[in-house]
């Protein structure tokens, strides 16, 4: 069951930062989907590529559905037909292969590089000089079907407050220093994704303008049980 009461308030909470939500229900069925969906909420995100398909399938096509997880360059074929925006770009290359599939199916996905703050290894996500350099890639201004679209990344999994606001905080730097000298068609950075139910709220004092939220709105996943 869904938290809709939960849902109701973080949405007006939202307004005040004119930030917005991704429902994350990675893991959840169907059903649950449906009750975020019917209370007015159609932005989900997914990380894994066979069940954003599968859930696509099977749920109304005016959900915007969002990928947040590790990409496989062989795996961009089957989201690029609809996916709404993928968060998690972390290399040149899979830029590469979004633009030729979007191409493929004559449109233009939006995009926001990951970009590395936490203090863990495991993170995926570029650092701060590899997202300057794919930018500055003579080679990236051809990509016409993509739009870079902001940034997104994730704090260190901390009880440590401190740590996080900064790290948020650096992030938040690194997308204003970037903002204004970016010249090409194919890069618009308005989305700074940063910010999960347990960090959510430091993220938007550190000013977010879009929260990941999954457990808060679905419960706790279970990753044991089968889907
Ligand atoms: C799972 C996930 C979330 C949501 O996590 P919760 O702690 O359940 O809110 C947000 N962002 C990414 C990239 C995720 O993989």
């Amino acid at each position: 069951m869904a938290d809709l009461v939960f849902l109701k308030a973080i949405l007006q909470e939202l307004q005040q930062y004119d930030s917005t939500l991704v429902a994350v229900s990675k893991t959840k069925p169907v059903e649950e989907i449906m009750q975020v969906y019917n209370a007015g909420h159609k932005t989900f995100g997914e990380n894994y590529v066979q069940e954003l398909e599968e859930k696509h399938n099977r749920l109304p096509s005016d959900i915007q559905w969002h990928f947040i997880g590790h990409l496989q360059s062989n795996k961009v074929k089957y989201i690029a037909p609809f996916v709404h925006l993928i968060q998690s770009v972390d290399s040149f290359s899979l830029l590469k292969e979004i633009n030729k599939q979007a191409s493929k199916n004559n449109r233009v996905i939006n995009c926001l590089l990951q970009i590395h703050i936490a203090r863990e290894e495991t993170k995926f996500g570029l650092s701060v000089e590899e997202c300057e350099s794919l930018l500055r890639n003579e080679k990236f201004k051809e990509l016409q079907n993509i739009c870079i679209a902001g940034l997104m990344g994730m704090a260190s999994l901390s009880e440590n407050e401190e740590q996080i606001k900064n790290e948020f905080h650096q992030l938040k730097n690194f997308f204003e220093k970037l903002q204004p000298q970016l010249p090409t068609a194919n890069c618009q950075l308005r989305t700074l994704s940063m910010g999960m139910t347990s960090d959510y709220k430091i993220a938007l004092s550190e000013g977010s303008n879009m929260i990941r939220i999954g457990s808060a709105i679905f419960g706790e996943r279970n990753y044991n049980t089968p889907k």
